[in-house]
Formats: C-alpha cells, structure tokens, sequence
C-alpha cells in the first residue's frame, strides 16, 4: 500500500520493522536509514524473504540537508523517527521541506540540558498545518499507549477522568549487574531528573526518587516503585479536561538504583564535558559505551512488564475506577522478534501509529498528541499486533491515591 523510512536502526527500529515487514498488506516497502550502514544492512538482511521490500541507507540524522535528500530520493509517505530524541526538531524540519507525515516515540531534548519538554515541537503546529502534513508525537508504549488508553477510558468509561496514575512496572531479569533497557543515555538522564508531577493545574516537583510506593502489580506482584517526570503527562495535563493529577511511577530494584546512585556519586551520569588527556568527554557517554547495547538484551531477558494506568472519576454521576494496562513477557518477544519487552512495547505502537496515518485513519493536518485522536482502532491494533490489553474495574489504588 505504501513506504515507510524508519530513521534509526536500534532495538525500536528492530522491533518497528519487523512488524511492518508482518503487516506487508499496509507497508510495501520499508527503507531503514541509520548512522550506522552496517546495522541497517544487518537489520534488513535478517528480514529478507517478508513480502515487504526493505532497503538500508546511511543518514546522519542531524544533518537536515541529508534527511531531505534521503526523502526526496524515496518518498516515503511516513517518517517513523526512532534515532533519538535529540534529532526531533531536524527531521520535523526535513518533514516540513518534503511534505512528508512524521512520527515519533519521544519528544524534543536539547543535548547539552537534560530537560525535555513539548514546547519546541508544539511550536510546528502552523507550519505542518499548513503543509496539509501530519505529525503524531510519542507513539510508543509511554508516551503512546498510555495515552490512546486515556482517551479510551474517557471516551467509553468515564464522563470526566479528575485522577489518572500511569504505572510502568518491569520485573524482567537480564542477569547483568546493571543495564538499562532503552538507550542508556536517554534512560539515565530521565531516571536521575528530579521527579515532578501535575496537580490543580501546577506541577509539583520531587527530588529524584523522593516519592517511593509499592504496588501488587497483575501477573508480577508486589513491586517497588517511584515517582518521575514523564513527557506524556504534560500534553495529558492540557488534552485530559478536568483532570485534578496525573502521576507517574516507574519500578526499579533496589540493586539498579544502588549503581545508579555509586555512578552519580563519581560523576559518570554527569553530561557536564570534562578534558581527558587532551579530549573532550561526556561522562555520560562514556559510561553508555561501557553498558550493555540494550538491542542486545533480548536472549538473556526473562520476566514480564506491565504498564497501564489507573484512572478515577464520574460517569453519570457516580464516582468510577477503571484500570487498563498490558501485560509483556520478555521472552514471547525474543521468540517473536528477537528483543526484549521494552523495545517490543515501544516499537509495535510506533507501527500502530504509522499505519493509522498511512491508511488516513489519523491523518490530520497538523502536530498532535496520540490522546487527540480516535482511540478505538489504535486499540482494535494493539491486541491484533501483540500488544493485548486487560482491564479491572476494582484495582487497588495506590494508598495514598
Ligand atoms: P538505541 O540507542 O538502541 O537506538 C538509537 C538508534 O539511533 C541507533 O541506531 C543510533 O545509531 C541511531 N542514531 C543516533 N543518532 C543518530 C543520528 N544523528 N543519525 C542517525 N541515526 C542516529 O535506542 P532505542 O532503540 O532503545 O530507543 C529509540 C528511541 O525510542 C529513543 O528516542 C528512546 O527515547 C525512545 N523510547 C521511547 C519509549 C516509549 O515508550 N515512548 C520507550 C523506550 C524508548 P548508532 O547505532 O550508530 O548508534
């Protein structure tokens, strides 16, 4: 039916083009573009014989003349961006230049200040309205499913949501000491910002990891989990009317968060340069270079996730609690696409998403948030395409909720 370019060629994108290489019906042809050639042509190699054509290409996502002439050169009908957070802007840009819809999975952070936030991509608004383009922001699992499922809940369960908690809990073991399972860069800048979440219309901010809760989470148990910043909850904050708070809690053992804290202390999370015999290096950086490849993960990784959110408010003007949320086990995903839960979470909805926007189910001209459009078929897709979701209407709250 179509093309697709999925710029960035790791555990996402690996996940993201094997499921459209199984929807071939949707994606004719894919081309994977990366900074890396090698792992593009590794990647495609292993998917040939799908019926959908794949192809390998180098681009160096920060360069906006290299994206334009990748797109003109192919002419895609969706850009699914999966590289990271820091080439959002340029691809949007490259997007607008061609008149090509875009999507991605995390939004806008400066490379140079751990701080992301919606403000740099909602202010492309004018312009991809005016190009008659879409862009839909954060199609993963969270951001992403989370907000397809509030949406959901509000559309069939609730006339207002005034309380909604995202839960992202992952009791998966890799067996190494300490890694993380997305981009370790990405991940630990977000996990050691201070937490902060959306209360009578204000955020209220935490010191990272101050707000600690344990929850009996479906199918895993007993977890403990922590307060953080997350991106969705700001479009939620604005896109969810009526809503009184939205938080977010993510698991973490205490062994990672007794590295993550060793590691601070010496100043290895650090993205502050320092001089290093004469060179300039980010510790951050380097520590990422000492970590686990989350893309390699996968065959050691056992356990489930399970991510959802937990929602209270008033439908025909009785008091409601509604819990909605997927359960993921790390090795049906290894056995299916050859990655781990967390890559597999984000990069089925990154497909979902582009196939809406190539069939013009959510084709609308303009920069939106996943919570803006239609939840139904997004939901319909997620238990066609791996993702099934599950639903409570007497969960237990968070105690203090
Ligand atoms: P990886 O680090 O595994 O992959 C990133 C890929 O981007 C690599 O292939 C890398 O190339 C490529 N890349 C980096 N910089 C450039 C550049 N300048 N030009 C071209 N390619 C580039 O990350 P993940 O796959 O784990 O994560 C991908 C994205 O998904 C991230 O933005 C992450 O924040 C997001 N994410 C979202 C989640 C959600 O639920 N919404 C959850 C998890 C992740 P190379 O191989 O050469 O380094």
């Amino acid at each position: 039916m179509g093309k697709a370019l999925i710029i960035g060629c790791g555990g996402v994108a690996g996940v993201t083009a094997r499921k459209c290489c199984q929807n071939s019906d949707v994606f004719s042809e894919i081309l994977i573009a990366s900074r890396t050639l090698e792992k593009c042509d590794a990647l495609c190699a292993s998917l040939s014989g799908d019926q959908t054509k794949v192809r390998a290409a180098r681009v160096d996502a920060d360069n906006l003349h290299e994206i334009v002439s990748l797109i003109d050169r192919f002419r895609p009908e969706v850009v699914i961006h999966l590289a990271l957070p820091y080439q959002d802007l340029t691809i949007m840009e490259a997007c607008l230049k061609t008149k090509t819809n875009y999507i991605d999975t995390a939004n806008y952070e400066p490379p140079d200040n751990a701080k992301f936030e919606y403000k740099w991509q909602w202010a492309y608004r004018d312009r991809f309205e005016k190009a008659g383009i879409t862009a839909v922001l954060g199609c993963g699992f969270d951001p992403g499913v989370t907000g397809v499922f509030a949406a959901w809940a509000l559309k069939h369960h609730f006339d207002e949501i005034h309380y909604m908690d995202i839960l992202d809990a992952n009791a998966g073991d890799h067996g190494y000491p300490f890694a993380t399972n997305f981009n370790p860069e990405i991940n630990i800048r977000e996990v050691t910002a201070p937490g902060a979440y959306w209360e009578n219309g204000a955020w209220v901010h935490t010191k990272p990891m101050e707000i600690k809760r344990v929850y009996d989470f479906p199918q895993i148990g007993p977890m403990d989990m922590y307060l953080l910043h997350h991106e969705e909850l700001e479009s939620l904050a604005v896109n969810l009317k009526g809503i009184r708070r939205i938080r977010f809690f993510m698991t973490f053992s205490q062994n990672y968060l007794t590295h993550l804290k060793c590691l601070e202390n010496v100043g290895m999370t650090s993205i502050d340069p320092i001089d290093y015999n004469g060179a300039r290096i980010v510790p951050l950086q380097f520590l990422k270079a000492l970590l686990p490849d989350p893309a390699t993960l996968g065959p050691r990784t056992v356990g489930k996730t399970n991510i959802g959110c937990i929602f209270r408010g008033t439908k025909d003007g009785q008091e409601k609690t509604y819990y909605l949320y997927n359960v993921c086990d790390h090795q049906a995903c290894f056995r299916e696409v050859g990655s781990q839960a967390i890559s597999y979470t984000t990069g089925v909805p990154a497909m979902i998403g582009a196939m809406l926007i190539m069939k013009g189910i959510w084709r609308r001209p303009g920069v939106f948030n996943v919570e803006e459009f239609d939840p139904d078929p997004f939901m319909v897709a997620l238990n066609k395409w791996g993702l099934p979701w599950a639903e409570d209407f007497n969960p237990a709250l968070i105690d203090d909720a």
